[in-house]
């Protein structure tokens, strides 16, 4: 079992120079047994406070947080059944692989024969029986990394939590080690609560993804929820890469008007716009939603521009065109077969029915009545 649930749950620190500093506001969230969590967002949001809280490492101010429909407010860290990976993995230098493994097993005592059963199942899961005789400083990153999570595995916690594991290493490496933590979860079935500021890491990782922001939480969904629904600006803008595109524009009640183009709002939209008729609303574009009018068969909903290309980035399998609408940057995603160019200026067609729109007040997304 290892359910976790936070019921208004802040943390506020007391900071020489900055007064009181509330890292974590009033979160509320239920994590399933079983289940793998990312939590995501920008640095100084508030995701290692919320872990270190679920480990018992930190205090809340005020909220409960329950494992497993207990409340473990006063629970000490070594009491909550829980192993946490840190990203500078914490391995003991003197000590080799086999007793940095073994270390939190001796100190409970549990017997040697069961020990060494426990270590060199968990080595083999994470492929580094050869290394046990090793000392830290005689691995690679990605093997001290395995380290770690190996070692967290031996106590067979019912929750492990990881902290931002993969940022020391390279780019490779660290694609590798996302898809063994992705395999580890699935043979495991153990909660896993990941923090990481890489919407990337995030988004292949989690089952759900908690976004925050400042100390809260903007919205808890799957992967292509966030994608698809964002709730508002702040996590459109987080997840997706190349960034989704923004720029303010006018509803008349019959097109989307801006400065440099004016479109009909498809039937299907208006229902949806209908109580922003004469104010300004944000439309948000993803990248990928903008084709090439050349090489694309269009639906007539299509809004068509024609900006100036500024550069055009060739990455094999696509090409990245940037340029500017409304006086702000844009960048579309195109296939590699478009023959777009720079210093020129393009028939593209912006897809509509793919768009978001948001609040220009407030930030959040316009759902519809
Ligand atoms: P990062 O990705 O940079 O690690 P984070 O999202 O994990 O950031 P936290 O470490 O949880 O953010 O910090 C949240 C806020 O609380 C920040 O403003 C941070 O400066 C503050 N904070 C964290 N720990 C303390 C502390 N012990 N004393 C004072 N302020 C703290």
């Amino acid at each position: 079992m290892g359910q976790i649930v936070f019921e208004n749950v802040t943390k506020e620190f007391r900071d020489e120079k900055r007064g009181v500093v509330v890292a974590v506001n009033n979160a509320s969230f239920t994590i399933e047994d079983k289940e793998f969590v990312a939590i995501v967002g920008p640095s100084g949001c508030g995701k290692t406070t919320s872990l270190r809280m679920i480990a018992g490492l930190e205090r809340q101010t005020r909220g409960d947080i329950k494992i497993d429909g207990r409340i473990v407010n006063d629970l000490r860290p070594k009491d909550r059944d829980i192993a946490m990976v840190f990203q500078d993995y914490a391995l003991y230098p003197h000590m080799t692989v086999y007793e940095n493994m073994s270390f939190g097993l001796r100190n409970l005592k549990f017997p040697k024969a069961e020990i060494d059963e426990k270590v060199h199942e968990a080595a083999r899961i994470m492929g580094i029986e050869q290394l046990l005789d090793r000392k830290p400083r005689e691995l690679s990153g990605g093997q001290r990394q395995r380290v770690a999570v190996g070692r967290a595995i031996v106590r067979q916690p019912r929750v492990f939590l990881f902290d931002e594991p993969l940022s020391n290493l390279d780019a490779k490496l660290r694609i590798q080690m996302r898809v063994e933590l992705a395999e580890l979860h699935k043979r495991l079935q153990t909660t896993i609560v990941y923090v990481t500021h890489d919407q990337v890491e995030a988004m292949t990782l989690g089952e759900r993804i908690i976004v925050m922001n400042d100390g809260i939480i903007q919205q808890i969904a799957p992967p292509d929820e966030l994608y698809k629904r964002p709730r508002n600006m702040f996590v459109a803008g987080f997840i997706g890469a190349p960034t989704i595109n923004t720029t303010t524009v006018k509803y008349d009640g019959k097109a989307i008007v801006s400065p440099d183009f004016t479109v009909e709002v498809p039937e299907a939209l208006k229902g949806r716009l209908s109580s922003y008729v004469d104010r300004e609303i944000v439309l948000g574009i993803r990248p990928e939603d903008i084709h090439d009018a050349n090489i694309t068969r269009l639906k007539g909903e299509e809004a068509m521009i024609s900006p100036r290309v500024r550069v055009v980035e060739y990455l094999g399998s696509q090409k990245l065109a940037y340029f500017d609408l409304n006086g702000k940057p844009f960048t579309a995603q195109l296939p590699s077969s478009s023959r777009i160019e720079p210093n020129a200026d393009w028939a593209l067609a912006v897809d509509l029915a793919a768009a978001l729109f948001f609040d220009a007040e407030n930030g959040w997304s316009i759902v519809g009545n």
